[in-house]
């Protein structure tokens, strides 16, 4: 029996070896074989050189490096990819994700035989008013379009081999790690852990990254906002009946409506309308395209595992 643990790092030298030393005593105490996938996603500080440090010293850890940074979702693709355990745990590369959880986890797995652990955020630890808010209404938008209840989900989660299996034979290019393992299906348990506080370093999200993975999981799990289009459609049809035929009224009975302010008025809110709506198809049209180009999700630039590197 093996158990993989991957990894995704991106600007965290000062957190690396923090991160190791506290992993390798738990994977120890589990008694069985295990080893450490920890991708370095193109960062542009010491991680690489600290990666490298701790797979020299052991044997059990594998790093690769991507040639630029291509983003946390990527980084996980990698690591699933190359993770050849029986059971693969996913988890942050900060701490966050408590790695005392993980042999819970396994027995869960082992013992129970559940397929995929999910760890679920007891608390939200220490976060802005801001960054709540914003989850809070993703997380809701996110349930009355797909369906699926991510609230207080997390990536933290042990995959058996067979999940790992099947997440690999998943096609598009952007992938949500969060919503398509709910979507993958299999026995699934759940268990608490609290989100404990960065040590080292700040979170590595912009905001600008969080509003493109939010785009990329809404997108890929609904088509809903396509149909918004259609009903903005059938309303201002219904006004514009409902205005035509007072404005023809009106004019029959000599007291047309006057003025500019009326055709402006008019303009303005049909021209929102339809940018709104070119927007909204221009979203899903970007998808497609990026995913008809078949470029892959990312690019190896280093492997330790590889020979004369
Ligand atoms: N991360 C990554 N690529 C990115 C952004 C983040 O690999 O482009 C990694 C980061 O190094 C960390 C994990 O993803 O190991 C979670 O990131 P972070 O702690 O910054 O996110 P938060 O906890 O604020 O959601
Ligand atoms: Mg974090």
């Amino acid at each position: 029996m093996k158990i993989s643990v991957v990894i995704p790092f991106f600007n965290e030298e000062k957190q690396i070896p923090i991160t190791v030393d506290a992993l390798v005593p738990v994977l120890t105490s589990l008694g069985c074989d295990f080893e450490a996938v920890l991708v370095d996603d193109g960062s542009s500080d010491g991680t690489w050189a600290a990666l490298r440090a701790a797979c020299t010293a052991d044997a059990r850890l594998r790093a690769i490096r991507f040639s630029r940074n291509f983003g946390k979702e990527a980084a996980l693709c990698a690591a699933l990819d190359a993770a050849d355990g029986d059971a693969v745990v996913v988890m942050d590369g900060d701490l966050q994700h408590p790695p005392a959880v993980i042999p819970e986890m396994v027995r869960l797995w082992r013992d129970e035989g559940y397929e995929v652990v999910e760890g679920v955020k007891s608390s939200r630890g220490r976060e802005s008013l801001g960054s709540r808010l914003n989850a809070a209404l993703f997380y809701s938008l996110f349930k009355r379009l797909s369906g699926y209840d991510l609230e207080n989900a997390s990536d933290f989660k042990l995959l058996d081999r067979r999940v790992v299996e099947e997440w690999r034979r998943l096609g598009e290019r952007d992938t949500f790690f969060r919503g398509l393992s709910a979507w993958l299906g299999f026995r699934r348990a759940k268990v608490p852990f609290e989100v404990a506080d960065r040590k080292a370093g700040k979170s590595k999200w912009s905001p600008f990254k969080l509003i493109r993975l939010s785009i990329t999981a809404i997108t890929s799990f609904s088509a809903m906002p396509l149909q918004i289009v259609s009903v903005l459609g059938g309303l201002l049809l219904v006004g514009s009946l409902a205005l035509g035929i007072q404005t023809l009224v009106k004019w029959a009975q000599g007291s047309a409506a006057s003025g500019f302010t009326t055709v402006i008025l008019l303009l303005l809110l049909i021209g929102g309308c339809i940018m709104l709506s070119l927007g909204l198809i221009g979203i899903y049209l970007a998808r497609i395209f990026d995913q008809v180009k078949g470029r892959p999700r990312y690019v190896v630039a280093e492997d330790t595992r590889r020979r004369g590197r």
